[in-house]
């Protein structure tokens, strides 16, 4: 074998993954045990002492989930990564090593609605706190920070309204003020976009999305650039000094650009137990085969039936970041040149009320909470997924009360098209 680096199409089959070094199963068999024999008492200490990797307790790791985590690493292009439960999980655990009672995040306002819900309110519980700014204002960004503040958030393509951050120029805030900048790449995959290639710390995905791609499983991961220096501003303990919760061991000097992965794992895993199941990793691990596949499909689909909407009369407005008309158009060759994903909104002449008529009369469109299936899906943002929100928050996330989200799947386009025309009229007649 030549040292050349794979490509992202072999990458996503072969990533993390060798014939099984037991029987030779050639798909990564779904290890469907808790725990795992030492060899001996040697064996054992070295594992808990870090010294040796391996597996002892599910909980911790898995051969299977370790097997996706290494592959999800390979395609982000990262140091390390570590999965758990789900995309809420992962934030918690990006944030968890470093964060404190009394810090605080700053937070683009242009996020998923269940992202904003749990910064907004449920991480007070821990008192921790988020500030929103528009990330377009980056001296705003950059006035938010303060002597608490421990990391800067943000989505490469942000759910729901057609949006795209400018990572490159967030990161230079970021990297100005020394803070770590977490960036959720859940509606782009790795594939749309490499935000470590632009200047993030950590990348949490949703797995649950496009990553599995078939509405199986929920599903996380945190993914480390490696990159971040933990130990110099002296703001990050849990991974500078050493750690209480695991035998005062200082993971950054001990484990440098491993130290963020390790410690999510022998402390984030082990004592806040998000665990992701074998099981769910192998529905995971068959979805990713065809990531790349699906993911051109998606935006190709999504490009046709943007711009069939944006022509319709209909219809009020499109925000979709792959059309011309997008004021992030000249984003998407700079951040996620194949393509802006295939989630936008568009908004109903006749408003609200046109909105629930278009959902309650489409037949090929599930009317489900969530995006990323092979499926398309729709649903009204307002009255569900962000109807914990303030209007002015809605408004400002993308999701006004007369807009509808569309998660563009990989059916005819044709079909889709018609789907939509169909029940247009019907909200419209
Ligand atoms: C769905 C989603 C999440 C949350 O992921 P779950 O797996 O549902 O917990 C976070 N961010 C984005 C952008 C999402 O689409």
């Amino acid at each position: 074998m030549s040292d050349r680096p794979q490509g992202f199409d072999t990458l996503q089959i072969h990533g993390g993954a060798s014939p099984d070094s037991a029987t030779g199963a050639r798909q990564v068999p779904i290890y469907q045990s808790t725990a795992f024999v030492f060899r001996d008492a040697n064996h054992a200490a070295a594992l808990f002492n870090l010294q040796e990797v391996g597996y002892i307790y599910s909980r911790l790791t898995n051969p299977t989930v370790s097997a996706l985590a290494d592959r999800i690493n390979a395609l982000e292009g990262g140091a390390g990564t570590v999965c758990c439960s789900s995309g809420h999980a992962a934030q918690i655990m990006a944030l968890f090593p470093l964060m404190g009672p009394g810090r605080n995040i700053i937070a683009s306002t242009r996020l998923y609605g269940g992202t904003v819900t749990q910064f907004s309110q449920t991480i007070k519980r821990f008192g921790w706190s988020a500030k929103f700014v528009d990330f377009d204002d980056l001296a705003a960004l950059e006035a938010a920070v303060d002597d608490d503040t421990r990391a800067i958030f943000c989505e490469s393509i942000a759910n729901p309204g057609g949006y795209i951050t400018d990572l490159d120029a967030v990161a230079g805030v970021a990297n100005k003020v020394g803070l770590p900048l977490i960036v959720d790449n859940t509606s782009a995959t790795a594939w749309l976009c490499r935000p470590i290639e632009h200047g993030a710390t950590l990348v949490v995905n949703s797995t649950t999305k496009y990553l599995t791609g078939n509405g199986t499983v929920t599903g996380g991961a945190i993914t480390d650039s490696g990159k971040f220096d933990w130990s110099a501003s002296g703001k990050f303990p849990s991974l500078s000094e050493p750690e209480p919760a695991y035998h005062g061991l200082a993971f950054h000097p001990a484990l440098g650009a491993m130290a963020f992965t390790f410690h999510s794992i022998a402390v984030g895993l082990r004592d806040l137990g998000m665990t992701m199941n074998p099981q769910g990793a192998h529905y995971t691990l068959m979805g990713i085969e065809t990531l790349s596949l699906r993911m051109e499909k998606h935006v190709a689909n999504a490009v046709k039936v943007a711009k069939w909407l944006e022509a319709d009369p209909r219809v009020d407005h499109v925000t979709y970041a792959g059309l011309e008309s997008s004021p992030y158009h000249d984003r998407m060759a700079r951040i996620c040149p194949k393509g802006a994903g295939a989630l936008f909104t568009f908004a109903v002449k006749g408003g609200y009320e046109a909105c629930v008529k278009l959902i309650d009369n489409v037949k090929l469109f599930s009317h489900v909470a969530n995006l990323g299936d092979a499926r398309s899906l729709i649903i009204h943002s307002a009255s569900t997924t962000h109807r914990q929100l303030s209007e002015a928050q809605q408004i400002a996330a993308g999701a006004a009360p007369n807009v509808v989200r569309l998660s563009i799947g990989i059916e005819d386009a044709d079909d889709i098209i018609a789907d939509l025309d169909q029940a247009l009229t019907a909200a419209t007649a």
